[in-house]
């Protein structure tokens, strides 16, 4: 078995199994895909000592990385069922091509993905001006004019956010009124270079090939259609973390999301968790490898104060 098995290769899985291997216990890290939501992202200027960097580098990085040590890298691996330690203090996981790992501690890093909205020119436009995340991609559209889609509150905090460095934003709400917190929406009406369209569904992205061009979306009450321009559009309705796998053994937050504490442990006695996947704030490479790491040292913590050698 092994002493620490980590289920998620994306920046959290990453640095949770650099850290295990570093104490000189058994460390093994599944993951579906190694790099996970990195390997979709182009330029990453937020990588902190590194002003620029790409999604695909990054991650043939973080294997590398992995590799300098003795960590059991099983790519292309499906987690399908956690089972808590019985008697013999071992956890399991069961992975989805029928084999059982075994491990006296697990980490927990499976990571999220972003709600699309599914229509035509969203996956071609993807990186070429559809975005998900606006800490990330915000500053690549200065002064340039951008859509966001979604009034939640994580869709009126990016227009807020946004509208401090773009030229102009159009929020656009499927429902009849905005869902954000009334504190964001009041923010949101006072800012000038704003426009808040509601009950409209979003159809198509349009791009001249290379990139984004326009927007187009139907009025749901009057039921015509309307075209945009724009070079942008921030997707926000909704972050969905790969966690359906652990529903009824691990505690979930109403979003699915898995509740850790500030040591990353979960409601499992040696089952640890980091990264998007989890309740922590937000969602980034540089906060994923920080949570990585704590849970990393917790799950050691945990080994050296349980019985077994
Ligand atoms: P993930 O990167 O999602 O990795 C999850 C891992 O778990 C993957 O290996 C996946 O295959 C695996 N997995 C999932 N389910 C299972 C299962 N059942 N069994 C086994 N393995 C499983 N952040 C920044 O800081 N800067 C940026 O510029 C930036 N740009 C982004 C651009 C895009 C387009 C996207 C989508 C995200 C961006 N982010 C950016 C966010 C950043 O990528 C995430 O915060 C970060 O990757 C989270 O790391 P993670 O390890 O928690 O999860």
């Amino acid at each position: 078995p092994f002493d620490v098995l980590v289920v998620g290769g994306g920046p959290a899985g990453a640095a949770a199994a650099i850290y295990a291997a570093r104490k000189g216990i058994r460390t093994g890290i599944a993951a579906e895909r190694f790099g996970g939501q990195v390997l979709d992202t182009m330029a990453i200027e937020n990588f902190i000592s590194v002003s620029h960097t790409e999604g695909p580098k990054l991650a043939a990085a973080l294997e590398q990385h992995v590799r300098d040590y003795e960590v059991d890298i099983m790519n292309l691996q499906r987690a399908s069922k956690l089972v808590p330690a019985g008697a013999d203090g071992l956890i399991e996981v069961q992975l989805e091509n029928g084999a059982s790992l075994k491990s006296r501690s697990v980490v927990l890093s499976t990571g999220a993905r972003w709600r699309q909205m599914g229509v035509p020119g969203e996956a071609e436009y993807r990186n070429k001006g559809v975005a998900y995340c606006p800490h990330c991609d915000g500053p690549l559209f200065k002064g340039k004019r951008v859509a966001v889609i979604g009034g939640g509150n994580s869709g009126v905090e990016a227009a807020i956010d946004l509208a401090g460095i773009v030229s102009h934003v159009t929020l656009i709400e499927f429902d009849g009124q905005l869902r954000a917190d009334e504190v964001l929406q009041r923010k949101l009406r006072s800012l000038p270079n704003v426009e808040v369209i509601v009950s409209a569904l979003s159809t198509e992205v349009l791009g001249d090939g290379q990139k984004v061009t326009g927007l187009v979306y139907t009025d749901r009450v009057g039921g015509d259609s309307h075209r945009i321009e724009l070079e942008g559009i921030f997707v926000q309705i909704g972050l969905l973390p790969n966690t359906e796998w652990l529903k009824g053994t691990v505690e979930l937050s109403p979003r699915g999301e898995i509740i850790i504490d500030d040591r990353g442990q979960t409601s499992v006695p040696g089952v640890f968790a980091a990264g998007d996947a989890t309740t922590v704030p937000y969602k980034q490479i540089v906060i994923a490898m920080g949570a990585g790491s704590t849970a990393a040292l917790s799950a050691f913590d945990h080994l050296i104060r349980s019985s077994a050698p």
